[in-house]
């Protein structure tokens, strides 16, 4: 019969990161106990961190185990949600196509994680593309909102009415645009795709700064 984990003083709800713990590719492991929790184990992401949550009876060594399996586990969910460049690539070549008449030919299109004030950037110079990691997991029509957004900075630098117009096919610029606010309000991100969108002036030349 296996021998029970000796009992011995619980750790306190908030423990910070174990440092025997896998490291996270997004940072910080954060450890939450609760008493509440008999069996079940889960864990999410939150603010760059992963949190795992776990029943406050748990040895250290199964701590860590369990650490390291729900790590893998949610790498393994978002490398399933998670469109790789290639696929981006090839969404923007979609997008142009069906809204911009194929008149927007990025150079390149790209996921970053270095980007967190802004959900997009465009440098028409070098034809490039950069979206956001943060929207990953996000619903398909406002990853696609950002893209196009992007691919229209190719034809128009600015936000004044002519670039609007070139976001008018697009069905569903609206609904995308109050998605990301709210998205915005809750997380403390940035508000509008990649600049003040109610700016009128068109003539900066600046396309995502
Ligand atoms: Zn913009």
């Amino acid at each position: 019969m296996p021998a029970e984990p000796a009992r011995r003083p619980q750790a306190a709800p908030t423990s910070p990161a174990h440092s025997a713990a896998p490291r996270s590719v997004q940072g910080e492991v954060e450890v939450r106990r609760s008493a509440r929790r008999r069996r079940t184990v889960s864990a999410y992401r939150e603010d760059g961190r992963t949190v795992v949550l776990l029943p406050a009876r748990m040895s250290e060594a199964e701590e860590r185990r369990w650490v390291g399996l729900m790590l893998e586990k949610l790498a393994r969910q978002e490398k399933r949600r998670r469109p790789t460049d290639e696929v981006l690539a090839e969404r923007a070549g979609r997008l142009s196509a069906q809204y911009l008449g194929g008149r927007a030919r990025p150079d390149s299109v790209r996921w970053v994680t270095n980007q967190n004030t802004r959900w997009g950037s465009c440098t028409p110079a070098e034809g490039s593309i950069r979206l956001s990691h943060r929207l990953q997991g996000m619903p398909e029509y406002v990853v696609d909102y950002v893209l196009l957004h992007e691919l229209a900075h190719l034809l128009v630098p600015g936000h004044g009415p002519r670039f609007w117009e070139l976001l008018e096919a697009y069905p569903r610029t609206e609904r995308a645009r109050g998605y990301l606010e709210g998205v915005a309000a809750t997380a403390r991100l940035p508000h509008t795709v990649d600049g003040d969108e109610d700016d009128e002036d068109e003539s900066g030349g600046r396309a995502g700064g």
